[in-house]
């Protein structure tokens, strides 16, 4: 049984992150592996409650008290055994979820401090690496049917392993050079180091999946052929379709760009290198696009915005400035708005936040402004008011608050519109709804029968945690569906959302 006094006796602790002089300087993790007795400690806080709303926070269900109390008593092998039961790729988690399951963390009532659940669960996962248990499971292609899984990200790669190891013929096409999906070239190395990937596809590999990269569906190979060649298949996309801001005078200008545009340049750099040291970026005509030297504004607040922001860094932008649209967020849980255990809206800081630059709220741009030679010189900003009405957005500018900021680089990082328009579709014969998604039907088929989708590409814009779980309940659906032996597990079905407050 677990410890009952752990809380009290010790305090919620992370690892330090490498200093911020020192990491700027390259691109690898920001967080040094803790210390084992630090990770014993921790997951001694768990106290194990009769109800683990931690699991319902996870959209994975991972059993976290379990595996908490396996990391307290030492059994290292039954905790990786039970954090693999449940995810099929905790090092992704570990280090890049937000963690749901601590706002939902029993512990965390009343303001107090959560479990540091992904902490060990990132722990977890390395030991596996450390004690050889990333070995393959085989399993022969004993079912005789086969599968093709479109697009290599999480939900993809997660479909694809628990369908080999069902028995099932797997084959991965990925349009890029590399498997990965965004963990490949949209994160950066300062957030998930890439030998984390290569590991698993080498796993996947050993496990019978096969994987053809450089091979965009719907145009090198047709939906028909690829039907023709598979008894099912999974879409899994993602959601890459960059918002953009084209009623905003200026955007045409050069030097504003997509964050991803940005993202994936550096991030091609780093792959390139391979040494982990800053190099320059440049896009594939080979326009140069790094922030060295140069004044960076990013448009938008989350995920993207703040990776944007840390590349920037390493590439030594002469200023940066991070503008949100709306006002700063409460520091804590809000519990009117947001009680436990829901997810709460409060100010998230990323490491890149702590390593430099100015977050400016309650902001939007009005003009992009031309430095006369079409180049963007800076962004005319003001400060905003943004309301609900009638279930639409309004956004109303204060006169006489606007300003200039000097930009040379400008980003835009406000969010995705859904899986991209492509010949795919169409070919497949599947449409994207109002948010851009494609739409499944209780059994994660679309609209083409024997043709599934899982992962952004369903969701919208998500998380890993959320790619995986659908990766996995797709997976057991197409089992299903091809007369498979048994019941492959299930975490989510398709209307599944987010822990909420009803
Ligand atoms: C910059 C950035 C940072 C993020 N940071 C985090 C984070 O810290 N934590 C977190 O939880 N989430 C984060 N996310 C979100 C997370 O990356 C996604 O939710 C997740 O990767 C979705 O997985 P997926 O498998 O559905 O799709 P993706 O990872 O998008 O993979 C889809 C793949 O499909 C391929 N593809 C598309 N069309 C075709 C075709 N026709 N033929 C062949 N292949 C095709 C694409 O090339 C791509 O590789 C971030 C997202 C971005 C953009
Ligand atoms: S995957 Fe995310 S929500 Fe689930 S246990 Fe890990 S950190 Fe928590």
């Amino acid at each position: 049984m677990p410890d009952p006094n752990g809380f009290l006796r010790y305090e919620r602790q992370l690892p330090a992150r490498r200093p911020v002089a020192v990491r700027i300087t390259d691109w690898r993790e920001v967080y040094p592996p803790a210390g084992a007795e630090l990770i014993r400690e921790q997951a001694t806080r768990c106290m194990d409650c009769g109800i683990p709303f931690c699991h319902d926070g996870c959209p994975l269900g991972n059993r976290i008290p379990d595996w908490n109390d396996l990391v307290r008593t030492g059994n290292w092998d039954a905790a990786v055994e039970s954090l693999h039961a449940t995810n099929n790729f905790p090092e992704f988690t570990g280090r890049l979820c937000p963690a749901p399951c601590e706002a939902a963390c029993v512990l965390g009532l009343g303001g107090q401090q959560p479990v540091t659940i992904k902490q060990v669960e990132v722990e977890i996962a390395d030991a596996a690496v450390a004690r050889g248990g990333l070995n393959p499971h085989p399993v022969p292609a004993s079912t005789g049917r086969s599968v093709a899984v479109v697009g290599s990200g999480p939900a993809g790669l997660a479909a694809a392993q628990q369908l080999a190891r069902a028995g099932h013929a797997v084959t991965v096409y990925e349009r890029d050079d590399a498997i990965g999906g965004l963990l490949r070239y949209g994160i950066p190395d300062f957030k998930l180091e890439k030998q984390h990937i290569d590991r698993r596809v080498a796993q996947l590999a050993a496990e019978g999946v096969q994987f053809r990269t450089g091979v965009n569906i719907g145009v090198d190979v047709t939906a028909e052929e690829l039907r023709g060649r598979h008894d099912a298949v999974l879409l899994a996309c993602g959601a890459l379709q960059g918002r953009d801001t084209p009623e905003t005078p200026g955007r045409p200008l050069r030097g504003v760009h997509q964050a991803m545009t940005h993202l994936v340049a550096a991030n091609r750099v780093v792959a390139a290198a391979g040494d982990g040291r800053p190099a320059p970026a440049v896009l594939p005509d080979g326009t140069p696009i790094d922030a060295a030297g140069r004044h960076v504004v990013i448009i938008g607040g989350g995920d993207t915005a703040a990776d944007c922001l840390g590349v920037a860094h390493r590439q030594g932008a002469a200023g940066v400035h991070q503008l949100d649209l709306y006002p700063e967020p409460p520091h804590g849980r809000d519990a009117e708005r947001d009680p436990w255990p829901t997810w709460p809206w409060v100010l998230r800081n990323y490491p890149a936040h702590e390593e430099g630059g100015d977050r400016v709220f309650a902001v939007a741009v009005q003009e992009f402004v031309d430095d006369g030679t079409g180049q963007v010189k800076g962004v005319r900003i003001a400060e905003v008011t943004v309301e609900r009405r009638d279930g639409r957005r309004v956004v109303t500018a204060l006169p006489g608050s606007e300003r200039e900021l000097p930009a040379d680089l400008v980003l835009l990082a406000i969010g995705f519109e859904g899986t991209e328009e492509q010949p795919l579709l169409a070919q497949f014969g599947v449409t994207r709804n109002a948010r851009g998604a494609v739409d499944a039907r209780p059994d994660w088929q679309t609209d083409a029968d024997g043709v599934f989708v899982a992962g952004d590409m369903h969701r919208g814009a998500s998380l890993i945690v959320w790619a995986i779980a659908e990766g996995r309940a797709a997976a057991a659906a197409i089992h299903s569906y091809l007369g498979g032996i048994g019941s492959l597990p299930a975490p989510v079905d398709p209307a599944r959302q987010p822990l909420a407050a009803r």
